[in-house]
């Protein structure tokens, strides 16, 4: 028997906003999609975060026996300033500023996600389509919504007719919103705007003269609406109804509000069954976010290179900093928080090498398989991480309670006890171990050493040696950091 059929997996549906018992539509297929980031600048923490989240996820439902066909698009094209209908595209934007072509921006973007990721140890997606990839799709989408009526055309762009399918559709279903709060909550249309109402929304845009990324159409040489790439790659891909869709909440609308109109419009269902948001995180309480320059970049986080930080943070610290808390919390950044987190980390994986070397006895007072039980009861409750990891240190306070190397478990038990850390630790929670040549005691009392040369050095105002020490250091990789209690290095990854 599949773990997933002893599991009563629960998952918070936002379209219902309630808990759910979880059901494969095709088991053991299943069907995940994320909406993937728009490549036009390096990825922040923020979105990282939601990446993140959506990997636990992904990890979990593989850890279940599920076979994830897991897709996550790249946005490469039609993502407009401001995530509205008119003004420049973001990618252009910035192909403009930089100098290069947009392809140019797109690689040049994807690499640095896919680095950051990876160093994030989250798994790469099964299929990572891209938005111009799929132009052919998404003109067939907008030619099937204007068949079913539900879009018009306007100069050679298209809009969909949000009005008129709200007559026998509730538009505003996920997010919770009325379309009369709606359109009262929208500015007049001004005299130029081709919408029929403020609300419709464009799923083919003419290009304008200055336009670069601009394919042909029936309609006009232009480029699709950012909402219609997700609609077509992920019916595409996993079907016209599929299990769970994923993204950040600050996405619900009106991106996937629009996601699910245009799927009916276009195919008669709504294509998702289990819809689920991760929740921001927040930076001195305000929301991660480029535009506003509330912002931390990962590898200012890795190397401390930055004012908000006192020292760099390894980043299987920064991952499991995530994990403490749940996926629909917001979680604030820190630079306290981070430093419990590491903390934690350590007293986890410190835990993980005694239970290693483990030797068994007899049975006490610890039950594994009720132990491990309650492990599982809280991944099945909503990919419960924070209560995961609670229940981990209650193992990790039994390891330690041991005088000597032997444990009140017999060997079964021990075994157990084993593979079940190790599962939940390294491949449900995605955590790595810090090999000794990524830090470790030896390392450490080198630095030191290097540490103490440098402030003499400075000491001795010879700052020629202490500015070569600090230099050498960081083209070998380590980056030193002076902070109020002294002076930390960290290893660049
Ligand atoms: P974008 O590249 O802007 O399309 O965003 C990529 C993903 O990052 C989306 O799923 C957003 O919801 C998510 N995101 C943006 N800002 C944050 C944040 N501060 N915290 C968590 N997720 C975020
Ligand atoms: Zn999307």
């Amino acid at each position: 028997m599949a773990l997933y059929q002893e599991n009563d997996l629960r998952i918070y549906n936002s379209l219902t906003r309630k808990k759910e018992s979880f059901e494969a539509l095709n088991a053991p297929h299943l069907g995940l999609y994320v909406c993937g980031p728009t490549v036009y600048n390096d990825v922040h923490l923020g979105n990282c975060r939601t990446f993140i989240s959506f990997d636990l996820v992904y990890r979990y439902l593989t850890h279940l026996g599920y076979k994830v066909r897991y897709v996550r698009n790249i946005t490469d094209a039609g993502h407009l300033e401001n995530d509205a209908d008119e003004g420049e595209d973001k990618i252009s934007q910035r192909a403009r500023l930089e100098k290069l072509e947009p392809m140019e921006i797109v690689q040049k973007y994807t690499l640095g996600f896919h680095q950051i990721m990876e160093k994030f140890n989250a798994h790469p997606p099964t299929i990572e389509p891209t938005a111009t990839g799929h132009i052919v799709e998404q003109i067939q989408m907008i030619e099937k919504i204007l068949e079913a009526g539900l879009a018009y055309e306007v100069n050679g762009s298209v809009y969909f007719d949000v009005a008129k399918y709200n007559q026998s559709n509730d538009y505003g279903k996920l997010s919770g919103r009325k379309i009369e709060e709606l359109i009262s909550g929208t500015r007049e249309l001004d005299a130029q705007s081709e919408k029929r109402n403020p609300l419709d929304f464009a799923i083919w845009k003419k290009a304008a003269p200055s336009h670069i990324q601009r394919w042909q159409s029936p309609w006009s040489e232009g480029f699709p609406g950012w909402h219609l790439e997700c609609s077509v790659m992920s019916t595409k891909y996993l079907g016209p109804t599929f299990d769970i869709h994923g993204g950040g909440m600050d996405l619900k609308f009106p991106h996937h509000e629009c996601e699910i109109a245009q799927n009916k419009a276009s195919q008669g269902s709504e294509g998702v069954r289990y819809w689920m948001h991760g929740n921001m995180l927040t930076l001195n309480g305000q929301r991660m976010s480029k535009s506003t320059g509330n912002t931390l970049l990962p590898l200012e986080l890795f190397t401390g290179n930055t004012e908000k930080l006192e020292k760099g943070f390894h980043p299987t610290v920064v991952r499991f900093f995530m994990m403490q808390a749940h996926y629909g919390s917001q979680l604030d950044f820190s630079n306290e928080a981070l430093l419990a987190a590491e903390k934690g980390y350590h007293k986890l994986m410190d835990a993980w090498q005694k239970l290693q070397n483990a030797q068994a006895g007899s049975n006490g007072e610890f039950s594994v398989s009720e132990w491990r039980q309650r492990c599982y009861a809280a991944m099945n409750d909503d990919f419960n991480s924070p209560v995961l990891i609670a229940h981990l240190f209650e193992a990790v306070r039994f390891i330690n309670s041991a005088e000597g190397a032997q444990l009140a478990l017999n060997a079964k038990d021990l075994e157990l006890l084993r593979q079940t850390f190790h599962d939940f630790l390294f491949d449900v929670l995605g955590l790595e171990e810090i090999s000794e040549s990524q830090g470790g005691e030896k390392l450490d009392q080198v630095m030191q050493v290097l540490i103490e040369l440098r402030a003499q050095a400075r000491a001795d105002r010879d700052f020629a040696l202490s500015d070569a020490i600090r230099d050498k250091l960081a083209a070998a990789g380590v980056a030193l950091k002076d902070g109020k209690d002294g002076t930390t290095y960290t290893l660049e990854n």
